[in-house]
């Protein structure tokens, strides 16, 4: 049936509120079925709350700060790997493909794929564990808990309240992101029982997406080689694929063909197997995304087995290679020597944290403060501290 012409004259925007009714498959979260924002507001007249949250992160310090934030390689290395903020828009991209092919809410899947690191302190998950070390015997440190006190508390850039004020359903995304389902900050969102599917899918796509380009990255800083990759299963075959349909790719344009293969045949079985999971388990509506027994987001028994050797892989030679251990080490030491210092001679905080941290909150008040460092950052007020001829 041919489409009804827009008469650009007359042209009256949709509702788009109807037309998540008309677009959405009956499993997606409606922008209607929202619980809300903790302090209500009035609805925008033209965007709806997801679109709403995705502009506030979008414009948030923490989002910023993510171009300086290391994901597995430290940002000095060269200028071409992936930062956490381009790793981000990777997820968000991949993510929002996924969502509109299963007929999921893309807004608020873009949403909490923009929001799913923002918790992270600079050096990647050595500067995680080096925080949760500084803080054991204050509540502890991790990355997800901590992108909610950003998200609820820690952003301060509206006077109406606290934080970025988003919908309940992209905070419990957050929250289930976590492993630490005791911590107080995360009990509050684990009554609704499964994640919603644009949760889940983010999920997935985070891990396709770093899988995927740790392996690039790693190869385009020789920290390993294309022969080594030639033992990986699910690389050596989607060279073969990369070979049947381009039989002459050019040495240069040879490594993005691979990577472009992996990621398309990942999704590929991801839409193919959650499709699946959706028709034999008869799910119909939102309430049965909760109630199912397991995730319902996910990749075929095949490759979910080719991309467990895969992570074997990174983590025996590029997570525990020499060159990614001293940048780990590094920052770890970094951001202790800076928890330390700041512990005992707290009058050097800038005015914002020493104000709360005289508050008896003075581990969290610093652990806050450097968390939301990047890497950068972080490296200049290490200079500062404790480099005599460098400027304060
Ligand atoms: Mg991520």
């Amino acid at each position: 049936m041919a489409a009804t012409p827009v008469n650009q004259d007359h042209f009256e925007p949709p509702d788009w509120l109807d037309r998540e009714e008309e677009v959405l498959a009956p499993y997606a979260m409606r922008t209607r079925q929202s619980k809300g924002r903790r302090h209500p507001e009035p609805a925008h007249p033209y965007r709806t709350a997801y679109q709403r949250d995705r502009d506030r992160i979008v414009h948030s310090t923490a989002f910023r700060r993510l171009m300086y934030k290391t994901q597995v390689l430290v940002v000095q290395t060269n200028d071409h790997h992936r930062t956490r903020l381009t790793h981000t828009l990777e997820v968000a991209q991949i993510s929002r493909t996924i969502a509109r092919q299963l007929g999921l809410n893309e807004d608020l899947t873009e949403a909490i794929a923009l929001a799913h690191d923002l918790g992270h302190p600079p050096f990647g998950h050595a500067g995680e564990a080096a925080l949760d070390d500084c803080m054991r015997e204050h509540g502890g440190f991790e990355h997800n808990r901590h992108g909610l006190r950003i998200l609820m508390e820690l952003e301060y850039r509206y006077a109406e309240f606290p934080g970025l004020n988003l919908s309940w359903e992209v905070l419990e995304a957050q929250a289930l992101h976590s492993k630490l389902r005791d911590a107080e900050e995360i009990k509050p969102f684990l009554a609704a029982g499964q994640p919603s599917l644009e949760a889940q899918v983010v999920d997935a796509a985070d891990s396709l997406a770093y899988d995927t380009h740790d392996i690039d990255d790693a190869l385009s800083v020789d920290l390993i080689t294309l022969d080594e990759l030639a033992g990986v299963s699910f690389w050596r075959r989607a060279v073969e694929r990369v070979q049947r349909q381009h039989p002459r790719v050019p040495p240069l344009q040879f490594q993005p063909t691979v990577v472009r293969a992996l990621i398309d045949w990942q999704v590929s079985d991801l839409l193919e197997q959650t499709r699946n999971q959706l028709r034999t388990r008869r799910i119909r509506r939102v309430e049965d995304v909760r109630a199912a027994e397991q995730a319902l987001v996910g990749f075929s028994p095949e490759v979910h087995a080719l991309r467990a050797e895969l992570e074997a892989f990174l983590h025996e030679r590029v997570y525990r290679h020499y060159r990614v251990q001293r940048m780990a080490n590094r920052g770890s030491r970094l951001l202790r020597q800076l928890f330390e210092e700041f512990s005992a001679h707290p009058g050097q905080l800038p005015d914002r944290y020493r104000a709360r941290a005289t508050e008896g909150l003075r581990p969290r008040a610093i652990c806050d403060y450097v968390a939301g460092m990047t890497d950068r950052f972080a490296q200049e007020e290490h200079l500062r501290l404790f480099h005599p001829s460098t400027p304060v």
